[in-house]
């Protein structure tokens, strides 16, 4: 395509008024969320936590923020004078307070009970935690008493598990992760993963 002197003049002139609008409209976005635009005699009460996510242990402020009308609202924040953090957080952090309550009221989609589909089955069913633990603990026992390799081809012994895996979470910490590890050893384990890593 040809492209006059004039032509090239006029596109980067529109061009550039298009990046000068965006710009403007992105910095009136990000201002209208800031918090530094709410008046602080509207803040209330702060009450630094940890996120519950993960085990970077990003900082976070619970704010009870009152608006004009004088209606309490709370919410998660970065908390600005964490060292890890220094006041970001990832999605899940800024979704934290889901973890207990939706505008004011008790989560009811979060679950307190384990639910367990069976083999084949379409629908979850919820079960007791004593139940659930005494069927995983049945499975591991089978699993590990039907899979395990005591000795490779050439007679060494090996004592390995084929039959199960361990996939850790990202909101273990050092201590529930050295004791699952020594767990999945001692099953003879020897697929240790970690989410992080998937
Ligand atoms: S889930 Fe996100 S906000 Fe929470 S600790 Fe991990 S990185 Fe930080």
């Amino acid at each position: 395509m040809e492209l006059s002197r004039r032509d090239f003049l006029k596109l980067s002139g529109a061009g550039a008024a298009g990046a000068a609008a965006a710009v403007a409209l992105s910095s009136i976005a990000t201002e209208s969320v800031s918090a530094k635009h709410i008046p602080l005699d509207e803040r209330g009460e702060e009450t630094p936590t940890i996120c519950c996510y993960c085990s970077v242990g990003c900082g976070a402020l619970v704010v009870d923020w009152i608006d004009k009308h004088g209606d309490v609202h709370r919410r998660i924040e970065g908390d600005p004078d964490h060292p890890i953090n220094r006041g970001s957080l990832c999605p899940k952090g800024q979704a934290m307070y889901q973890v207990h309550e939706v505008d004011g009221e008790i989560n009811d989609l979060r679950l307190t009970k384990p639910k367990y589909r069976a083999p084949g089955s379409r629908e979850w069913e919820e079960k007791d935690w004593d139940e659930i633990l005494d069927m995983i603990a049945a499975r591991v026992k089978k699993t590990r008493d039907e899979r395990l390799v005591t000795t490779d081809a050439d007679g060494k012994l090996v004592n390995r598990n084929e039959g199960m895996g361990s996939l850790g979470g990202g909101e273990l910490d050092n201590e529930e992760c050295y004791l699952l590890a020594k767990m999945s050893r001692a099953l003879g384990v020897v697929y240790l993963e970690h989410c992080a890593r998937l």
